[in-house]
């Protein structure tokens, strides 16, 4: 039998729904259940992929191909469940549903309304493919009152309902700000933003409250009476040092017990969860042996959202290696110049990574930060379109076609990176042109790809098939691969049917890899992907030469 938790917002936006859901996904595990975790949207795109990631921080991508929510990434992060196509839904996808059932005739003769017809297909969403699962944590996204909610709301207060109280758990998370001239946390938006709540009909049975100081115990009873919640569920909430540390949090207010004991679960709640390895990554985090410079050269570098997955990523390399990864974001137009001294922002790094990204501006500053990183020995890691720039680099550079380019930038008569048209999934061709719609048609999702015997990232796996999660239109040309090869860049990684280069590397150098993929979205802070822990690892040793 599932259990539903239905996790709400209020107050303000950006209090961390996302890592509250996948810190209680943690907390459920580590007592032994098995958990799934979902995310509604409320915003009219179909799914977040055709979003600049300064509106919308990083798009995450699952192994099936789907384009998802940033927080699917902590999800999976804290509970190491690949998350999959089915748990991320928009408002954009239920209304295209919706509409395209209505065209078909499924609804013939009804008038297609927002109850039930929408709240149906929302619901169906919810509870569908959760067989066998202990626990369904489902995040709505936004802020209660929004207008864009009030689908969702009424779809789950509907499922509420029908599941009775055994089944479903409403947990509201709000804020509790602190007034420097009352010297007061003050309570007045939670009760607000409950009152919205049960103005739709949903009483929230446990409180999850923000703030930066801790909550006198008048502030939780009087939050307890106003709310209508018993006061042991007005779960205090604190600002953590680290992101990893808020299951240990919530477990200590009492959180995790909470959940329990509403579900009538009483004994289970009394036991203590394993929580052994979240106690051993904190650990590391706040007492490393040493720190490293990593210099993230990249365009969106003002909103470090658009780089979630690959800023946990390297501190799961540091974890891996008991040190301080300390990040250092350059936007790359500012190795563009060529003017003395531009490349002094590099100097004390022990690592340059250049992330995902679209477009030419910058292009040409991240091509300068890899001749750097190639010239100087200092390691470098190319991700997708940093992989791209660096085989340009090397084109120009060592094979000496100066006019190397990607066709993502226009016409170009070396197209050393050009339009992936055609490609292999599984038993089928997949086809692309230029004039295709931009949603939902990258090479996206998990693909296979073989490890070179003797090469660098074969040794960095320790095996010869692995399968990492992709989104680009473009790809390495593989007409220039035995130029680029003799010159000293080798493709140590290919599609399994030879034709896609997915890791290039040069031999010799203390550690040069370009991966076409995306190793940061499959990372986790008790199980570091190997890259990242390579990559940290070779920064450790050029920290001990600079
Ligand atoms: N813009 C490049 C492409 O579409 C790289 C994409 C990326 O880095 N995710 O191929």
């Amino acid at each position: 039998m599932t259990r539903f938790i239905f996790i709400t917002g209020g107050v303000v936006s950006s209090l961390g729904k996302g890592l509250a859901a996948a810190a209680l996904g943690a907390l459920l595990q580590a007592r032994g259940f098995s958990v799934r975790l979902r995310k509604l949207d409320p915003y009219l795109n179909v799914d977040p992929g055709t979003m600049s990631p300064y509106q919308h921080g990083e798009v995450y991508v699952t192994d099936d191909g789907a384009e998802t929510d940033l927080d699917l990434g902590h999800y999976e992060r804290f509970t190491g469940v690949a998350s999959r196509q089915s748990d991320n839904i928009t408002t954009g996808r239920i209304y295209s549903n919706v509409i395209a059932k209505e065209r078909r005739g499924d609804y013939l003769g009804a008038t297609v309304q927002v109850i039930p017809h929408v709240t149906d297909a929302i619901k169906e969403f919810v509870t569908a493919d959760v067989a066998d699962t202990d626990f369904l944590l489902c995040e709505i996204g936004g802020t209660v009152g929004d207008i864009e909610s009030l689908p969702f709301l009424e779809a789950i207060r509907q499922l509420g309902n029908e599941l009775g109280r055994e089944r479903a758990l409403f947990v509201h998370l709000t804020l509790l700000p602190w007034i420097p001239s009352a010297g007061e946390l003050k309570t007045k938006p939670t009760q607000h933003s409950v009152q919205e709540l049960q103005s739709v009909g949903i009483q929230p049975s446990i409180l999850l409250c923000r703030s930066d100081r801790d909550m006198p115990a008048a502030a939780r009873r009087k939050i307890g009476l106003f709310c209508n919640i018993r006061e042991e569920a007005v779960i205090p909430a604190l600002d953590a040092s680290t992101i990893y540390e808020v299951p240990l949090q919530y477990h200590e207010a009492g959180f995790d017990r909470e959940v329990l004991r509403h579900f009538g679960l009483a004994p289970q709640a009394e036991r203590a969860p394993e929580l052994g390895r979240w106690h051993e990554i904190v650990r590391r985090i706040k007492s490393p042996e040493g720190e490293v410079q990593i210099a993230v050269v990249g365009k969106y570098t003002n909103l470090l959202d658009a780089y979630k997955s690959l800023a946990e990523a390297l501190t799961h390399g540091g974890i891996a290696n008991n040190v301080r990864v300390r990040l250092n974001w350059l936007e790359s137009e500012q190795f563009e110049s060529g003017a003395p001294g531009a490349f002094d922002a590099l100097d004390g790094a022990h690592g340059i990574l250049v992330p995902g990204g679209f477009g030419e501006r910058g292009a040409e500053g991240k091509i300068a930060a890899v001749r750097y990183a190639r010239e100087r020995q200092v390691p470098y890691f190319g991700i997708c379109f940093g992989m791209q720039m660096a085989v340009i680099e090397a084109a120009r550079s060592l094979c000496g076609i100066s006019m190397a380019n990607s066709s993502e930038f226009g016409p170009t008569p070396e197209p050393i990176v050009g339009l992936l048209t055609e490609w292999v999934r599984g038993n089928m061709v997949e086809r692309r042109g230029n004039e295709d719609n931009k949603g939902g048609t990258m090479r996206l999702g998990a693909y296979d790809c073989l490890l070179k015997p003797g090469s660098h990232v074969r040794d960095i796996y320790g095996a010869a098939t692995i399968r990492e999660r992709h989104r680009h239109r473009y790809e390495v040309n593989i007409n220039y691969k035995e130029r680029l090869e003799r010159a000293g860049l080798s493709f140590s990684g290919m599609s399994p049917d030879g034709d896609l280069p997915e890791i290039v590397e040069i031999p010799g150098h203390p550690w040069f890899v370009g991966v076409q993929f995306h190793p940061e979205l499959k990372s986790k802070p008790f199980d570091p992907h190997p890259l990242f822990t390579s990559f940290i690892r070779a920064a450790v040793v050029q920290s001990r030469l600079v």
